[in-house]
């Protein structure tokens, strides 16, 4: 199958990046200050509204934002799923900034148990690890400067606290509360652009920006990319040469442009590609009767995870605006990569191929969600003897089940709910927002993040993780879109 590019040549740049968000603004910021002058990059969504959504909103509204995203007027599933997982809140925030704009800046690397060979490439995991380019390794660079760019803890965060069992310990983020009113941003790499007389963010010197484009297909000659085909707002369609382009559009429609870009090569038998996985996540909210100098100050603590559990349990602290005290309390567990856990399209003369999600858990991961409940069922019993509350037994419903899903954390649901009896959830998959894996690094990528069989092709974001960990995959996507920008960077 091939894919017939049509629209004359509107454009051309040495690297085209698709996508605006966490991974393309990183990359196209790192590869200009790397020196390259000739970067475009191309964003699906409108440009005028750079603001984080805590920022611009009261911390409820913005809640209420993520949760009920068709309060988003940037909210898009450009796919269907076969099942309730990848419903709901999954999808894209199609913006410039992309969900840079809406992520919590928690910073974790990923475990060693997971971030090893043969699942990871031994080149990358050095990198990250132990040392880049002769320095320090890139987590250790990543994470010394976003939390140099980030407010310093609240006094105390640092310490451990011990709580129903467990040794709590602050979890990093990469927040900054600029206007000292409560309100606070996590770290876009847009906050590294310089800005004009407003404070708006504009692109560094190099870097061509072009938003409300969507970026249709890689356009594919000769077996190697050399550009991409557009559609502007107005549905112009054209094609971008480039010399290199780097997928940076979200992992399920970065693999939907692989696939197709692969299909076109000859290199796919059938337009699928597996692996997709997200983290698997539970938790329970509770709302305490009155304050116990027993639970840790208000903020995020957590316990690291090992390889038995691959869950790392967080602990959110929130005092009410009635005085009280919310308790949210969730673990984070690894997906395992899973072929049958596939993004698949529709292969046809039209563009964009529909894309369509089956998602399938491995016995390990069924076995994981039942440690998972176990774990918070003790978690529960401690806390509860500890703060003097009844031991209402924690229940959970069936995995999958949208009707008690992780929106039950809204402030609308918390707000009314009886105070000392927890209330349970379950994500679905996918609305995690840390889906990845389908284009993996040291398979699909070489670990040079290069299609393996699709010359100047490149890809960026939790996309190319072989295998997820438990940590929240941006600390990694992050350091990761700075490997390829300088990988890159030598080669033009
Ligand atoms: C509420 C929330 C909280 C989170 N908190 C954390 C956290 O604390 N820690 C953590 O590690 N992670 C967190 N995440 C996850 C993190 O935000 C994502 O993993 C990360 O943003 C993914 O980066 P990305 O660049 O791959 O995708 P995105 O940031 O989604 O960027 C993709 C961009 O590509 C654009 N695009 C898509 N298709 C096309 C196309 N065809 N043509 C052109 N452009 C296109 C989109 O519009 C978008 O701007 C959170 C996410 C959410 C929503």
């Amino acid at each position: 199958m091939t894919i017939r590019l049509s629209g004359g040549v509107a454009d051309s740049a040495g690297i085209v990046v698709v996508g605006g968000g966490l991974a393309g603004l990183e990359v196209a910021t790192a590869l200009v200050e790397h020196g390259t002058d000739d970067v475009l990059l191309i964003e699906a969504g409108p440009g005028d509204d750079l603001t984080h959504i805590h920022l611009g909103l009261p911390q409820d509204g913005a809640t209420e934002t993520v949760f009920a995203p068709e309060n988003d007027p940037y909210f898009q599933r450009p796919w269907e799923s076969d099942s309730t997982h990848y419903t709901g809140i999954s999808g894209l925030r199609r913006r410039l900034g992309g969900r840079s704009l809406y992520w919590h800046g928690v910073i974790l690397p990923l475990e060693d148990w997971a971030l090893c060979p043969p699942w990871w490439p031994s080149d990358v995991v050095d990198d990250l690890t132990k040392s880049w380019r002769g320095g320090a390794s890139l987590y250790e660079r990543v994470t010394a400067e976003l939390l140099a760019w980030s407010s310093p803890s609240p006094a105390g965060a640092r310490r451990l606290h011990r709580f129903g069992g467990q040794d709590f310990r602050a979890l990093p983020r990469a927040c900054r509360h600029p206007a000292g009113d409560g309100r606070w941003e996590a770290y876009s790499p847009l906050t590294r652009w310089p800005t004009d007389d407003d404070g708006v963010p504009r692109p560094p010197t190099g870097l061509r920006v072009r938003c409300d484009t969507e970026v249709l297909a890689v356009d594919v000659h000769a077996g190697a990319a050399r550009g991409v085909l557009v559609r502007d707002a107005a549905g112009e369609v054209g094609t971008i040469a480039a010399d290199a382009v780097v997928l940076c559009a979200g992992t399920v429609e970065s693999t939907r442009l692989g696939i197709q870009a692969l299909t076109a090569a000859g290199a796919l038998a059938e337009p699928r590609l597996g692996g997709l996985a997200d983290h698997i996540v539970q938790g329970f909210v509770v709302r305490l009767p009155e304050a116990s100098e027993a639970v840790p100050p208000p903020g995020s603590h957590y316990v690291p995870a090992d390889r038995g559990t691959r869950s790392y349990l967080r602990l959110d602290v929130h005092r009410t605006e009635h005085g009280d005290t919310l308790l949210d309390v969730r673990v984070t567990g690894e997906q395992l990569p899973n072929p049958d856990s596939v993004v698949e399209c529709a292969a046809g003369p039209g563009l964009p191929w529909g894309t369509r999600i089956r998602t399938a858990l491995l016995p390990a991961d069924r076995r994981l969600v039942t440690a998972q409940r176990d774990a918070l069922r003790v978690l529960w019993r401690s806390l509860a003897e500890e703060l003097r509350l009844p031991a209402v037994p924690l229940e959970f419903s069936e995995y999958g089940d949208p009707g008690r899903d992780n929106t039950r954390v809204l402030p609308s649901r918390t707000r009314s709910q009886a105070t000392g009896v927890p209330e349970t959830w379950t994500s679905l998959l996918g609305t995690e927002d840390h889906e990845g894996g389908s284009l993996p690094l040291g398979g699909v990528l070489t670990s040079r993040h290069e299609f393996a069989k699709l010359p100047r092709l490149y890809a960026a974001g939790p996309v190319v993780f072989p295998r997820l960990g438990a940590a929240n995959p941006s600390l990694t996507a992050l350091a990761l879109s700075r490997r390829l920008a300088a990988l890159l960077a030598a080669a033009v």
